[in-house]
């Protein structure tokens, strides 16, 4: 049986656009080749960013696209008690502190905290201190080397040394902490995701090593650019998935991984089983970005 578990999770600030649609289905190939499972995992952690209908219009899309996951979907507002237990966990090892600054104070003090606020640490007095302040819970961090080995982009070396929110002051749970408590609780083995998140990775080692479990393998593939080198995004006016031509969308991917497909599939779920048969991670080029030239 394959221990494989991967997972496409996308936020719903908007309906997917050719270039969520090429993360979906690179994570689909590469857990489908390991007869891996394949997850769906809306991540809806902030209300303020998500979009009235596009938890529905991710899921149709996906459909429309033959890309069928494994198990329930789940929702990461549905998730808030395993994110409190793990943040509390984090507290009495230690490693959070609250923090009253504002993103403008460390910006203008280059990163330096308040000294009253570096003094707050879980402490009585300082429970006090904080008690009529608004605080963000920041994970502690020095200036640290996170080296792992990409599944995609081989050696990697990233510094990090900027302590993060894991709650914000809105108290909203932040991105970092969710994703890593809900990849630890899914099993998930294999995180293949966009080259935009590579600045995220150390932050989520640097959580796993803290809750002292094994991270999941990470794999970068390139996000696709528009031609003003651009990521594609809803901020960059990338237009949503035209549901009612997936095959064509589908090829255009394979076009642009360059995948040998000799014959013209006649439906989505042929031209899956027929990429399936040939997949293999070398094709996912080993750069950070990819410029998407669109067809008519
Ligand atoms: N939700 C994130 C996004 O849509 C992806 C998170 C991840 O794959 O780790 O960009």
């Amino acid at each position: 049986m394959s221990l494989y578990r991967g997972r496409f999770a996308p936020s719903p600030t908007g309906p997917l656009h050719l270039g969520s649609l090429f993360a979906a289905l690179i994570s689909y190939l590469e857990a489908r080749s390991h007869h891996g499972k394949w997850l769906l995992r809306i991540e809806d952690v902030d209300a303020k960013r998500e979009q009235p209908g596009a938890r529905q219009a991710i899921i149709d899309t996906l459909h429309a696209h033959g890309l069928y996951w494994d198990e329930a979907v789940s929702y990461q507002s549905d998730r808030s008690h395993y994110y409190e237990t793990t943040l509390k966990q984090l507290t009495t090892q230690k490693y959070t502190f609250q923090c009253a600054c504002s993103r403008k104070q460390l910006f203008e003090s280059n990163g330096q905290h308040l000294s009253f606020c570096q003094k707050l640490t879980n402490s009585p007095e300082s429970q006090i201190q904080t008690k009529h302040l608004q605080c963000a819970t920041k994970f502690k961090i020095g200036e640290t080397q996170f080296n792992w080995e990409d599944d995609i982009l081989g050696s990697m070396s990233l510094k990090h040394s900027e302590n993060f929110v894991l709650k914000r002051k809105d108290g909203f749970y932040a991105y970092q902490l969710a994703v890593v408590c809900d990849d630890i609780e899914q099993g998930i083995t294999h995180v293949v995701r966009g080259s935009d998140l590579l600045g995220s990775t150390p932050m989520q080692l640097a959580l796993f090593q803290a809750l002292k479990v094994k991270p999941p393998t990470f794999g970068h593939f390139p996000i696709l650019l528009n031609a003003q080198q651009q990521k594609l995004s809803k901020q960059t006016y990338a237009p949503a998935i035209n549901n009612s031509t997936p095959l064509k969308n589908l090829l255009s991917l394979f076009t642009m991984l360059k995948l040998p497909i000799k014959n013209k599939p006649s439906s989505t779920t042929e031209a899956l089983k027929m990429a399936l048969q040939i997949w293999d991670k070398h094709y996912i080029p080993t750069i950070k970005s990819l410029k998407h030239t669109p067809t008519a």
